[in-house]
């Protein structure tokens, strides 16, 4: 599937704002796969349907969370995390798209994960700096992601961290477990 061809089956899914963003997390994921040697074409497709399910009725997440191999504590965390992992799953049913890594890293872009893959990093990374991005903060997470895919994923999830506990708000555990596995990996 070309770029053209992606973003044209992507589009009728997001509102205009979400389709721009989109479009900026691809070129900042290209940008990223090409400096730190990650398969470009993963990291295009990837970033093109990130935010797929983003629009879809809470209701219809929850079904699909509560009716497949999704798991079901996301239930029990903000709904704002739900669009990843239900994004991976209708990706492959309504795109066809089957490449476990692609999928993964659309599941995992919102929290990351233990062990993050090359392409996780890249498109969790671009979705958090792409230049439209103004949250408090970006510009050390920008200037980390230029030093090296670890230690730009781990600001961020540092920052992620940060921010959701300076707003009282729980935080998911893959979000500690993807910080916890990048502090030893970016040393
Ligand atoms: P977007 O879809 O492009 O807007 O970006 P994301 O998929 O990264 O979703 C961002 C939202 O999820 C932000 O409001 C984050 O603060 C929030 N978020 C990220 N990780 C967690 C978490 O562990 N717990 C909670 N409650 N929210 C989180
Ligand atoms: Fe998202
Ligand atoms: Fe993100
Ligand atoms: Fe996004």
């Amino acid at each position: 599937m070309d770029q053209n061809e992606a973003l044209a089956l992507l589009k009728p899914h997001l509102k205009q704002e979400r389709y721009d963003h989109t479009v900026r997390v691809m070129e900042t994921a290209l940008e990223l796969a090409n400096r730190y040697g990650v398969d470009e074409k993963k990291a295009e497709l990837a970033a093109i349907f990130h935010d797929y399910a983003k629009y879809r009725p809470l209701e219809e997440m929850k079904k699909w969370i509560t009716s497949t191999y999704l798991p079901k504590d996301l239930l029990h965390y903000h709904h704002e995390l739900w669009h990843g992992p239900v994004g991976a799953l209708l990706v492959e049913k309504e795109i066809g798209i089957t490449d476990v890594e692609i999928l993964d890293s659309i599941h995992y872009h919102t929290t990351g994960r233990t062990h993050m893959t090359q392409l996780d990093k890249v498109i969790f990374l671009a979705d958090y700096i792409e230049p439209g991005r103004k949250f408090p903060g970006i510009d050390e997470v920008r200037e980390a992601a230029q030093v090296s895919l670890d230690y730009g994923c781990w600001m961020a999830t540092k920052n992620t961290i940060g921010f959701l506990m300076s707003k009282n708000q729980p935080i998911y555990p893959d979000t500690f477990y993807a910080y916890n596995a990048l502090t030893k990996a970016k040393n």
